[in-house]
């Protein structure tokens, strides 16, 4: 493999389906390259957890497999990316996942003098993606990893982030990569790690 770059990275957003592996492979792209790393379902899921006003809200729609009001979460997301160390570039995780969200994300960043970078697609078979979430419905006890509630997250997929892979298209930033194609998780990783280092040469 090439080594890695030394200078700052893009930011990077991660989009797919429950399931796709956006978390896992997030978690590799920070560790490989340094960078930081919000995912909005653990911001969410930590706020439940510690019994916050804010989760309190949240968990009505997540136990129901519906997204968080955008002006929420946009508030949420732009006080999380301004704790993170700045310069290395910082992996946008489950978010955005409207196009009011994408908006607000491109805006906030243009605020900031910072620029949305490129987006990953991950793109996986809905019986794959159904397979994996209850797997891990088994291993991690996620409450909204149940068949009912994950077909709910289907819909709300299909129906409002979705569309969203035609937006980061039109910002000519969308780059796609298939289970179906790479068909390992190491394979994915690799085509995924050659993408990122050929944007940031
Ligand atoms: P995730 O861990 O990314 O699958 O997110 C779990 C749940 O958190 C989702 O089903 C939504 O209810 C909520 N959530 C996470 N990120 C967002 C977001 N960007 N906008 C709205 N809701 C979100």
């Amino acid at each position: 493999m090439r080594p890695r770059p030394r200078h700052e990275m893009k930011n990077i957003i991660i989009f797919g389906a429950p399931g796709s592996g956006k978390g896992t492979y997030s978690a590799e792209i920070a560790t490989r390259y340094g960078m930081g790393h919000i995912s909005t379902g653990d911001v969410l899921r930590a706020e439940i957890k510690n019994g916050t006003e804010l989760g309190k809200v949240a968990q009505g729609y997540i136990d129901n497999g519906q997204l968080i009001p955008d002006n929420l979460m946009i508030d949420i997301l732009a006080s999380k990316y301004d704790s993170l160390p700045q310069g290395r570039g910082v992996i946008f995780d489950g978010f955005p996942r409207t196009i009011a969200q994408a908006e607000a994300l491109k805006k906030m960043l243009a605020q900031r003098g910072h620029e949305l970078g490129m987006m990953i697609e991950l793109i996986v078979s809905e019986d794959v993606l159904m397979f994996r979430l209850l797997r891990r419905a088994q291993i991690e006890g996620r409450a909204d990893d149940n068949e009912e509630t994950i077909r709910k997250r289907f819909a709300v997929y299909h129906a409002q982030t979705e569309p969203l892979a035609k937006w980061f298209e039109a910002e000519g930033i969308r780059h796609t990569f298939s289970w179906d194609i790479c068909k390992t998780k190491e394979g994915m990783l690799e085509a995924i790690f050659n993408e990122i280092e050929s944007q940031n040469q």
